[in-house]
């Protein structure tokens, strides 16, 4: 008979999913066969757990002033609001990484240390359902859930429909190694693989190695690099026209040498490096990003609205000055494959220098296939010094360069129709998307947490999409004006601004009340929302916007397109291509947050699909 550790009734340590966190257990039983401990942690939280993961009492220091937190679910909330105080053992020391000086005995614990955390996974173990009944811990008990009725005794069953019953699992904390060597489970997920030791004075990381490769792997991702710039020019070439009727489809292509300018260039850079320096003022406050894989928290300088205020007032000056904006619009071609170039250029640049970057410093999102990863990126954050390449371009030139666009637009469209102010419908288009832009500067803090920044790598999809695609497509309705006059009525404008400010209500509250709940979950102000609980200690909304659909900013975000679009008439259906454009790129963008939210939360996830059905539109979708 296997000999064990601990005895029934033993009151030890356990560690919690997905952490290095320890919480006092009772030791409920033993399985011989699995070699695993059925342990009861104080909130009555049942797990499986390895006899590596159970510490005697007695093996840790106590703290003083009761700082023992009695339950994982408590002290994840104590940990939230102190965050400083409980470091993961990933992290680096405070303030900097490690010295290559340090030595290498301890190097080489904290490496097997970050192997063993990087390797523990949670794997749902589908209990066999009894006669429609399994015993209830799933690693997200109901009886966590904020706000909800707690259970009445601890040894809570539910009752689960059959179909239920294939999500009724338990976690079992076991290192992912073992795991592997007893089941081949989830052969499709990310592959993690350790190879080599790492360069001394770097953390030893599993790299992502990834088979379920996004946007249909590398032939779809050939294929949209080809396609959109190409998409750019037939879209612009289409609206220039003055009758842009689909039967004139494709429009006639100029020549190469009409495209090509030199002063056009020239204008081009000059606005990309005026938005750099603008970027670098030391105006605007410092924040930290998520942390990184080595633990590590990269910093942020949050100067987007001086720098758009700065540019304001540039613009301004040049208008005064009767320096020429109209060449922008005269020019809106070959500004287009100025800045097709560079995207291209720039990531040459992104996908050579993520040749010398660590492991550690790759892209979850990257393949090591190198045409996949050039599209995706390789590498996640590339910074020059201080200066983050991504952060920068994701918001700066493209986003600001839009706004200014639509300016020009307008004063082309007075210039063109002979017209002494801008017409309603090119008023309303510009005043939408400068709230748009406004918006995104005002809460750039948020872009820290989004796909782009933590999952994406820097590659031609968002040097494309950030320095082209936005500032070139998504002025469409501007550009379409110019040429193609539309009488608004003040009725329809009307209803068209309550459509649009329907849709920013929904998407600025959807989007603060995650952002305020991810930046501190115990906000006494969203103490009123219902949330899940998960094993990566943080919380899922399941009320409020968030329990409405699963990605209400998705929903607003569609009806400000259609707003943008409805003032252009119903002539054409190039202004609605941003709209039709739009609804593709977030039903995939959904369905890639999808994926990764069910990995990163397994089961809790899974229980709030169940609770919030619809993805995007109530009922619909
Ligand atoms: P979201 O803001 O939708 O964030 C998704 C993340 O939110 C998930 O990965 C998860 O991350 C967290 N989350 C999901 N559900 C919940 C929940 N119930 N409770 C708490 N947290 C939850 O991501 P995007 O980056 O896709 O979008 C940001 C905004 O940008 C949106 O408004 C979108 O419309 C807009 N956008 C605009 C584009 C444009 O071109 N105009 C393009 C793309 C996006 P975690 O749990 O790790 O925090």
């Amino acid at each position: 008979m296997p000999s064990r550790k601990f005895a029934e009734g033993e009151v030890v340590r356990g560690r919690w999913p997905g952490s290095s966190l320890y919480y006092e257990v009772e030791i409920l039983s033993h399985d011989n066969k699995s070699q695993v401990y059925t342990v009861k942690y104080k909130d009555g939280t049942e797990l499986e757990l390895k006899e590596s993961d159970i510490k005697p009492l007695k093996s840790f220091k106590q703290r003083k002033s009761g700082s023992t937190s009695s339950s994982p679910s408590r002290r994840r909330s104590s940990r939230s609001r102190s965050r400083s105080r409980s470091r993961s053992p990933g992290r680096a020391p405070k303030g900097s990484r490690r010295s290559v000086s340090a030595s290498y005995q301890a190097d080489a614990k904290e490496k097997e240390m970050r192997r063993e955390i990087l390797q523990v996974k949670l794997t749902p173990l589908v209990l066999k359902p009894f006669a429609n009944s399994v015993s209830v811990y799933n690693g997200e008990p109901e009886h966590m859930e904020k706000n909800a009725t707690p259970p009445k005794n601890k040894q809570e069953r539910v009752i689960l429909s059959t179909e239920d019953s294939y999500i009724a699992t338990q976690y079992s904390l076991r290192p992912r190694r073992e795991e592997v060597k007893t089941k081949n489970i989830e052969s499709e997920e990310q592959n993690l693989v350790t190879k080599g030791p790492a360069p001394l004075g770097t953390f030893q990381v599993t790299t992502p190695q990834r088979r379920d490769l996004e946007f249909g792997g590398v032939p779809g991702a050939l294929l949209i690099m080809l396609g959109l710039p190409a998409c750019v020019f037939l879209l612009l070439l289409q609206c220039a026209q003055k009758d842009p009727g689909l039967l004139r489809f494709p429009p006639p292509l100029p020549a190469l040498r009409e495209l090509w300018e030199a002063r056009v260039c020239g204008v081009y850079l000059l606005w990309f490096f005026l938005q750099a320096l603008f970027s670098l003022l030391p105006v605007g406050k410092v924040v930290e990003g998520t942390p990184l894989v080595d633990g590590r928290r990269l910093k942020y300088r949050l100067n987007g609205l001086y720098a758009f205020i700065l540019t304001s007032a540039a613009v301004g000056t040049a208008v005064f000055w009767e320096i020429e904006l109209y060449y922008l619009y005269t020019h809106f071609l070959q500004f287009a494959l100025a800045a097709i170039v560079f995207s291209v250029v720039l990531s040459v640049y992104l996908y050579a220098r993520s040749l010398k970057a660590r492991r550690d410093e790759l892209s979850p999102a990257s393949s090591g296939n190198a045409v996949y990863d050039f599209f995706i990126g390789r590498e996640l954050n590339p910074r020059i010094g201080a200066f983050d390449l991504k952060f920068f371009c994701e918001l700066r030139p493209g986003l600001i360069g839009w706004v200014v666009i639509n300016l020009v637009m307008l004063l082309a469209e007075m210039k063109v129709q002979e017209r002494s102010a801008p017409s309603l419908a090119m008023t309303l288009v510009n005043s939408f998307q400068l709230l748009y832009v406004v918006d995104a500067l005002w809460f750039e803090e948020a872009l820290l947490t989004t796909m782009d920044i933590i999952h994406d790598g820097f590659g031609f999809m968002l040097a494309f999409g950030d320095l082209v695609w936005v500032p070139f497509t998504y002025s469409l309705q501007a550009f379409y004006l110019v040429n193609h006059p539309q009488d608004l009525s003040w009725p329809l404008a009307s209803v068209i601004i309550a459509l649009k400010l329907c849709g920013y209500v929904i998407f600025r509250c959807a989007n603060s009340q995650k952002n305020a709940f991810r930046k501190n979950p115990t906000d006494p102000k969203l103490a009123h929302l219902k949330t899940i609980p998960t094993s990566t200690g943080k919380s899922l909304l399941v009320s409020g916007w968030w329990g409405f659909v699963r990605h209400p900013n998705y929903l607003g975000d569609l009806i400000m397109a259609l707003a943008w679009s409805l003032p252009c008439g119903f002539n054409h259906i190039l202004p609605y291509f941003y709209v039709i454009y739009f609804t593709a790129l977030l039903i995939h963008r959904e369905a890639r947050d999808e994926h990764q939210c069910r990995r990163k939360y397994g089961l809790a996830w899974e229980k709030y699909c169940q609770r919030v059905p619809y993805r995007i539109v109530p009922y619909i979708y």
